[in-house]
C-alpha cells in the first residue's frame, strides 16, 4: 500500500491505529460458516433494550424523514431530572465515545497533554492522539488506576485526566473517597473526565455517582452511556454531565444532529423502565458469579470485575484461545492490544450462553 496520502495526513492521524471492535456475529458466520454462534465480546446487554423502548421507536418509524431534535429536549430533561442538574449541563453524544471526542476536541491541541492509566479504555489514547496531543500513561496498580501515579504526571501542559470507573477491560474500580480526594487535589484548570459507562451494574456502598460532585468541582465531566446496561449499543447514544460553561464549549464542536431521532426516543423511554434495568442488573450479577465459579474450578485466575465483563488469565496467549473459541462459535475479546497478552475478556451473557462459553473454554484449554 502506498503511503503518499499518509504523509499528507495530520501528524496525529499518521500514527493512529484504529479501534478494534469485537468481532460481529455476522462476520464470524460469514468466515466460518457457523450459524449458532454467540458473541460475548462487546459488553452488550444479553437481554436487549427495554421492550417499551422498542415499541416507542416502532411507532415513530413513519417520521424518519424529519431531522431529529438537535437539542434533544426530552432526553435532556429526563437526564437532568435523573442527575438533579440543569438541562444546560447535559451534552448528548452519538454514544459516549462521541462525547469523549468532543471533550478532546474542545480542550486538547498539539503540545498539550492528557493523562490516562495503563490498561485504560482504548478510546482515551485514540482521541488524544488524533488531535496530535500527547498522552501520558500512568502505570497501573493491581490492574487498576493508580491515582497517585496519575497525579504525579500532572504538569503545566496537562489539560485532561481520563478515568474509567469502572475500567474496561479490567473491571477495576475506584472508591468514593479516593476518587473525590484525587479530584479535590487536582489543579482546577485540569479537566477530569470520569467515565461511568457501567455504573448501573454496581450497587456497592462506596462506589460513587460522581455527578453528585459537580457543584463542588467545576472542572469535572461525568460521562454515561445507553450502550451497556440499557442495551442500546446499536443506536449510539451517550452523554456528559458537567458545568454549564464546559457544556457550552462541548456544544460548539458537536455536530448539530449527532444523536438520531430513534436513539433519542429509545433512551428517553428506557430511562423510565426501571424494572428492565433491575432485571439486567440481576442477570449480570448471577452471570459474574457463574463465571467466577467456573474459573475457580478450572484453576484460572481472573481480575475481579464489577462491570458486565471479566478478564481471565488463560495461561497462554489470549489470541490463540480467542481463535480456538471462534472455531467453537464463541466470540470473546483478546486484550493483547491492552498489554494483557494472556488474558481474554468475556462479556456476561445469559446463563445458557455462559454455560456454552465455559464448555467451549474447557474444551479449548484441554486441547492446547
Ligand atoms: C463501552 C464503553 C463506553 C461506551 O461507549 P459508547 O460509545 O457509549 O457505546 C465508554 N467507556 C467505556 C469505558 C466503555 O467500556
Amino acid at each position: 500500500m502506498s503511503d503518499f496520502f499518509t504523509h499528507l495526513a495530520a501528524p496525529g492521524v499518521q500514527g493512529l491505529r484504529p479501534y478494534e471492535p469485537g468481532k460481529p456475529l455476522s462476520e464470524l458466520q460469514r468466515e466460518y460458516g457457523l450459524s449458532e454462534a454467540i458473541k460475548l465480546a462487546s459488553n452488550e446487554n444479553p437481554l436487549g433494550p427495554s421492550p417499551k423502548a422498542i415499541a416507542a421507536i416502532q411507532s415513530q418509524l413513519d417520521q424518519l424523514a424529519l431531522y431529529p431534535d438537535g437539542n434533544g429536549f426530552e432526553l435532556k430533561r429526563a437526564l437532568a431530572e435523573k442527575h438533579a442538574v440543569a438541562m444546560e449541563q447535559i451534552t448528548l453524544g452519538n454514544g459516549s465515545n462521541d462525547v469523549l471526542e468532543l471533550i478532546a476536541r474542545a480542550f486538547l491541541s498539539p503540545g498539550s497533554e492528557a493523562i490516562y492509566s495503563q490498561y485504560a479504555f482504548a478510546v482515551y489514547p485514540l482521541v488524544t492522539q488524533a488531535i496530535g496531543a500527547t498522552g501520558r500513561v500512568a502505570e497501573a496498580r493491581d490492574f487498576g488506576h493508580d491515582l497517585q501515579a496519575m497525579a504525579a504526571l500532572v504538569n503545566d501542559k496537562t489539560r485532561i485526566v481520563f478515568i474509567a470507573n469502572p475500567n474496561n477491560p479490567t473491571g477495576t474500580w475506584l472508591k468514593s473517597d479516593e476518587l473525590e480526594g484525587f479530584i479535590r487535589d487536582l489543579p482546577n484548570n485540569v479537566i477530569v473526565v470520569v467515565d461511568e459507562a457501567y455504573s448501573e451494574y454496581i450497587d456497592l456502598a462506596d462506589y460513587p455517582d460522581s455527578s453528585e460532585w459537580l457543584a463542588l468541582y467545576p472542572n469535572l465531566i461525568v460521562t454515561r452511556t445507553f450502550s451497556k446496561a440499557y442495551g442500546l449499543a446499536g443506536l449510539r447514544v451517550g452523554y456528559a454531565v458537567c458545568g454549564v460553561e464546559i457544556a457550552n464549549l462541548l456544544n460548539r464542536v458537536r455536530q448539530p444532529f449527532n444523536v438520531n431521532s430513534l436513539a433519542l426516543t429509545a433512551a428517553t423511554i428506557a430511562l423510565q423502565d426501571s424494572a428492565h434495568l433491575q432485571q439486567s442488573f440481576a442477570l449480570n450479577r448471577s452471570g459474574l458469579r457463574q463465571l467466577e465459579l467456573a474459573f475457580d474450578q478450572m484453576g484460572l485466575s481472573y481480575i475481579p470485575s464489577v462491570g458486565n465483563f471479566i478478564c481471565v488469565d488463560v495461561g497462554r496467549t489470549g489470541q490463540s484461545v480467542y481463535e480456538a473459541l471462534l472455531q467453537q462459535g464463541v466470540i470473546v475479546r483478546p486484550v493483547g492490544g491492552y498489554g494483557l497478552p494472556n488474558h481474554v475478556r468475556v462479556s456476561v451473557g445469559t446463563t445458557a450462553e455462559l454455560e456454552r462459553f465455559i464448555g467451549a473454554l474447557k474444551h479449548v484449554l484441554d486441547r492446547c
